[in-house]
Parts: C-alpha cells; sequence; structure tokens
C-alpha cells in the first residue's frame, strides 16, 4: 500500500503534464500508466500560442523547441480544385500572442515531459498499473489497480483519457463516435513527394474529409493526417472506414492531395469520437483533467494543449492546500478554483471543435461556394475569431493593431471567419 497526496490515473501528456507541473509546486504525485511504457502515437501534434506561452512559463518549453518547428503559415486550400483560400500569418500571430505556432512529434513532447518527471523526487512513476477500483472514503480516496495493489491518497485524478476508468465515477456517459476516420503518421521527409511545404502546416478541406499536412522533428519528419466520413459506417458495417475507403475518398480530390495519401500508414486508424461537455469533472476527491475531462475531436488541434492547461490551472489551486493530507473542504475549494477556471472553457472547445469541423466537411454545393467565398475574402490580419482561444492578445500588439495596420505579408482577399487550426 503507497501514499501519496495525488494518484495520477494515467501517463499521457495530460497526465505527465500536470504531475509534473504539481510536483515542482511541491505536491507528491504517484502516475499510474496502465501500459509497460509510458509512449505516445507515432504522429504529430500542433500547439498554438495559448499552450506554448505556458509551456514557457512553467520551463517545459526550452525543451521541446529545438525538436518542433516553427512554421511560418497556416494554409487553408479547398482539396478539390487545389485553390488557396487563406491563411494565418504565423509570425504575425506570434507577435499579437506573445508566443510560437509549433509543430513537434507527440513522442517529443511526451518524452521531454517524462524526463523531467523522472527528474522530480515529488513524483514517482509506475508502469503496468492500470486502475480497475476507486474508492472515495471522504477522508482519502483508495485506488487499486489491476495487480492487486493499493495506493491511498489525497486526491485522484483521472487522466486515463477518451475511455476514462476514473470518469465513471462523476459520470455515466459514453464516448461519442462521430463517423469519422483518421489515417495518421509521421514518415521521414525523404518518403513524401517533394512538392510538400516544409514550413507550412497545410490544411486541405473537401466534402466530408480533410488532409492535414505538416513537418515535425526539426524538419526530419513529415506529418500527414488523412481524416473522412465513413460511408461504411453509416452503412452499419463493423469493420468500416477502411483503407479502401479511403483510397476511394481521396481519389476525388486535386492532385496535390491524391500524391499525399500513398504515403500514409494504413495499418492502424483511428475512428474519431469525443464526449459531451460536462459541468462538473469532480465528485470528492476524485478529479479529471484532459481527454477524461473534455475529449474533443482535433479540428482546432487543441485537446493535448487543453490537457495541459488543466494540469496548469490544478497546479495553481492544490499546492495552496499544504503538505501532508488536505482538508476535505479545503480541497473542495481548490478543485472549485480549478473549474471555475476551466472546465466552461474547455466546453466551449469541444463544442467550438465540432462546429469546425461541419464547416470543413461541407459537402453540398451551395454551403461549400459560401464557406470558400467566406475564407476567400478573408483579412488575413482579423483575429477575430481566434482571440477567444489563442488570446490574450499582447498590449503592444493591440496597440499597433489600433489604426490598421499595413499588412505585413501580401493580403489574401478579403473576410470574416478566422480559420481554426487543424489537428
Ligand atoms: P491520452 O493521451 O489518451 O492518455 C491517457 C493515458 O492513460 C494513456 O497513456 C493510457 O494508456 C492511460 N490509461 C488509460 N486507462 C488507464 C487506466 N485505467 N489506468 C491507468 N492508465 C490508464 N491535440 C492537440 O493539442 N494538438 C493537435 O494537433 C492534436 N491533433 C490530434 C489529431 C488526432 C487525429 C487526434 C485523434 C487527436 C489530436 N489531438 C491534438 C488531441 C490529443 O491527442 C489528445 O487530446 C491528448 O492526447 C489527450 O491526452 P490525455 O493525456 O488526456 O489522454
Amino acid at each position: 500500500m503507497s501514499t501519496d497526496q495525488v494518484i495520477m490515473a494515467g501517463g499521457g501528456i495530460g497526465g505527465l503534464g500536470a504531475a509534473l507541473m504539481l510536483a515542482r509546486r511541491g505536491v507528491k504525485v504517484r502516475v499510474l500508466e496502465r501500459a509497460p511504457e509510458f509512449g505516445e502515437v507515432g504522429a504529430g501534434l500542433q500547439l498554438a500560442p495559448n499552450i506554448t506561452r505556458m509551456l514557457k512559463e512553467v520551463g517545459v518549453f526550452d525543451k521541446i523547441a529545438p525538436l518542433s518547428v516553427f512554421p511560418k503559415r497556416l494554409v487553408f486550400m479547398n482539396a478539390k480544385t487545389g485553390e488557396e483560400l487563406t491563411h494565418l500569418d504565423l509570425a504575425d500571430a506570434e507577435k499579437r500572442y506573445g508566443a510560437p505556432y509549433i509543430v513537434l512529434h507527440r513522442s517529443d513532447l511526451l518524452n521531454a515531459l517524462l524526463e523531467a518527471a523522472q527528474a522530480e523526487e515529488n513524483i514517482t512513476l509506475q508502469t503496468s498499473a492500470k486502475v480497475e477500483d476507486v474508492e472515495d472514503h471522504g477522508d482519502r480516496v483508495v485506488v487499486r489497480t489491476a495487480d492487486g495493489a493499493e495506493h491511498t491518497g489525497e486526491l485522484l485524478l483521472g487522466a486515463d483519457g477518451l475511455h476514462s476508468r476514473v470518469r465513471r465515477e462523476i459520470v455515466q456517459d459514453e464516448p461519442i463516435c462521430s463517423g469519422y476516420v483518421a489515417y495518421r503518421g509521421a514518415v521521414p521527409v525523404e518518403d513524401v513527394d517533394r512538392r510538400m511545404s516544409m514550413d507550412e502546416v497545410v490544411v486541405w478541406m473537401g466534402p466530408g474529409m480533410h488532409l492535414v499536412q505538416y513537418p515535425v522533428r526539426a524538419g526530419k519528419l513529415y506529418n500527414q493526417v488523412a481524416v473522412f466520413r465513413s460511408q461504411e459506417y453509416l452503412e452499419g458495417k463493423e469493420d468500416w472506414g477502411t483503407p479502401e475507403e479511403l483510397d476511394r475518398t481521396y481519389s476525388e480530390m486535386c492532385e496535390s492531395v491524391r500524391v499525399a495519401i500513398p504515403s500514409l500508414h494504413r495499418n492502424n486508424r483511428w475512428p474519431m469520437f469525443d464526449r459531451e461537455p460536462i459541468s462538473t469533472w469532480t465528485k470528492g476527491r476524485v478529479s479529471l483533467l484532459g481527454d477524461a475531462a473534455h475529449a474533443m475531436l482535433q479540428y482546432l488541434a487543441q485537446g493535448a494543449g487543453q490537457s495541459l492547461l488543466d494540469g496548469a490551472a490544478l497546479a495553481t489551486a492544490l499546492p495552496a492546500l499544504g503538505e501532508g493530507s488536505w482538508d476535505g473542504e479545503a480541497l473542495a475549494g481548490a478543485l472549485r478554483q480549478y473549474e471555475d477556471e476551466r472546465v466552461a472553457f474547455a466546453g466551449h472547445v469541444q463544442s467550438t471543435a465540432r462546429v469546425w469541423g461541419d464547416i470543413w466537411h461541407v459537402d453540398s454545393y451551395v454551403p461549400m461556394i459560401l464557406r470558400d467565398e467566406v475564407f476567400r475574402s478573408r483579412d488575413v490580419h482579423d483575429y477575430s475569431f481566434v482571440d477567444w482561444l489563442y488570446g490574450p492578445v499582447q498590449d503592444d500588439a493591440a496597440a499597433a493593431a489600433e489604426p490598421v495596420a499595413e499588412p505585413a505579408v501580401v493580403a489574401e482577399p478579403a473576410a470574416a471567419v478566422e480559420p481554426a487550426p487543424a489537428a
């Protein structure tokens, strides 16, 4: 039987990130990870300025920067016609939000968090430790793992992902299947078509599908994510979103999209799920973070980032409880503080991600024409639809924007909807 202040169920990006931030503020954390090793999917990740700003504050950014790519633009293309519709100037965005937009390999982020966690004496890391049972005794919480071991803590944090076991202590709901499937992976840059852009994040939007491309690992690898709505799923087939369906869907797109498909890994695919936003993540001495709390569709490229923001908020709220055992009322107050900062905001990101997916994937003629025209006519210096997410806007950037600034780059024709980034 082990005793800690926080038991963290799950050692993904969310769990390790939160453990690290808590431990650096003096909280003792035990991370229980069900897999035999800490690890991530072999694919890329986008981190927007709202996340990199926080990673700088907590001292993680310097560890990942050398392995990251700092793209110049986030470009939105029509996947059928090959037309560029609009872009976000990411150098300009960095000035506006005071932190860069980066792309990197998931393992590079996870390993940076893991190494930092291994160096913390306040963290105990355990693998092959699948959380199965939870008992909240009021004055402490007891967790049992599949191997029969018992761990006692002041608080259990469920960072155990989309199919969270810990979430069942709070709410009886199920992940929601979108009927979309993703094929993704990072391959050596030599293996992709040489026309691919090496300093941009490119989002190709088409009917019921999209493709996102960007380099990772300091430009050595190229990451691609192909996502499409599966007709096979709608027909109720058990084996849906197959490689054959991938090929069929993408064969109707422009050449630049078609040439990307052969370099995608086909041996693994991810059906896309999210969860309904919920109004509380906490019950007694059990709370949630990351996908366990707010699993979202990836269309805003924010899921992992939001899980790191959860960790930062917990590391603000919990350390005031001090060393040793935590009084129940004081803990409830700290968790309220955490929830006040995070629940509504993350819920809004979840809901908005669904809407972005709908906009990207429109498949009838008139909505598609309208979507393209809105993107096409957007002023590339209009950040009004992304300020809420990437903000706050830096004071000097806000001042500079007052009387209309001269465009720093050749402007795309004008606009209303700020395209959100893509996963
Ligand atoms: P997970 O990564 O799922 O980690 C959960 C961990 O808990 C795992 O290690 C698991 O083994 C462990 N676990 C599970 N059950 C138990 C148990 N019972 N006991 C112990 N351990 C357990 N986000 C971004 O920020 N930017 C992007 O560009 C982006 N792109 C994406 C693209 C795609 C195609 C997808 C599907 C998602 C994308 N996301 C992106 C979202 C992001 O991947 C997730 O939001 C993020 O990985 C969630 O991290 P997590 O730690 O909460 O959960």
